[in-house]
């Protein structure tokens, strides 16, 4: 594994997502950042109109095996885990033959409006990626390294007793997280770290600090594929190899 981070090339455009529902939430942060079923598809449509390939997290480290051009690629993610990812954006990626990476807290599957555990082995099973965003929904920068290492390897641990499959990716609640949360990770076999940092370059060299694209309600179609667009522009211009 410490080979594959040598050979990390670039990442792809990665897109944030956190609910697809057909009815509004009542706060207003959840409502922002809930978008309507018609919305994801529309969004769908837009990324195979570019002619991008939605992966997983499997692929991205095919492709850095490899050393394959991720310039068709595409990441799209979920966090925190709630159950309308289930009901609406997995129903839809199935539909147009997509993948998407879920990131979830252990800690609240199965509690009210959270996935539970055989949703998330369904969408395990269909070929989503199911990753980890924490056991719960911590502030990984405002905790001790003991607090950190409980919150992912915990995280770790249950979703491979459950998958069966490697977890290799996190994403920082809140994208909050420190210079020891990396090793932290590293520690626990995971490859790649997401955070909510909204600029559509990821430094090649950051593995732990990937950026993503934050879809939010109402986003414009335009603005959507523009975005894409300019992420895609510097994934070809990234250097291809890291000394
Ligand atoms: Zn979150």
């Amino acid at each position: 594994m410490n080979l594959l981070l040598a050979v990390l090339l670039t990442i792809p455009p990665v897109v944030m997502y956190h609910r697809v529902d057909a009815w509004s939430p009542n706060d207003s942060i959840s409502q922002r950042l809930t978008i309507s079923p018609t919305q994801f598809a529309d969004e769908l449509r837009d990324i195979h109109r570019i002619g991008l390939r939605t992966i997983g997290i499997d692929e991205l480290v095919r492709d850095a095996q490899h050393e394959a051009s991720p310039e068709r690629a595409v990441l799209l993610t979920f966090d925190d885990g709630y159950s309308d990812q289930f009901d609406y954006a997995f129903p839809i990626l199935q539909r147009y033959g997509d993948r998407a990476v879920f990131f979830i807290n252990t800690g609240t599957i199965g509690t009210p409006r959270h996935l539970t555990w055989p949703e998330v082995e369904t969408m395990a099973k269909a070929g989503m990626s199911i990753e980890c965003h924490g056991v719960d929904h911590v502030d990984l920068g405002e905790s001790n390294v003991a607090e950190q290492t409980y919150q992912i390897d915990r995280c770790v641990s249950e979703l491979r007793a459950h998958l069966n499959e490697s977890v290799l990716a996190f994403a920082y609640p809140s994208g909050d997280f420190d210079a020891e949360t990396i090793g932290v990770e590293r520690e626990a076999g995971v490859l790649f770290g997401f955070t909510t940092d909204p600029r559509f370059q990821t430094d090649a060299r950051s593995p732990y600090q990937i950026a993503r694209i934050r879809v939010v309600t109402g986003m414009d179609d335009a603005y959507f594929a523009a975005r894409l667009e300019a992420a895609r522009a510097f994934v070809s211009l990234t250097p291809s190899s890291v000394p």
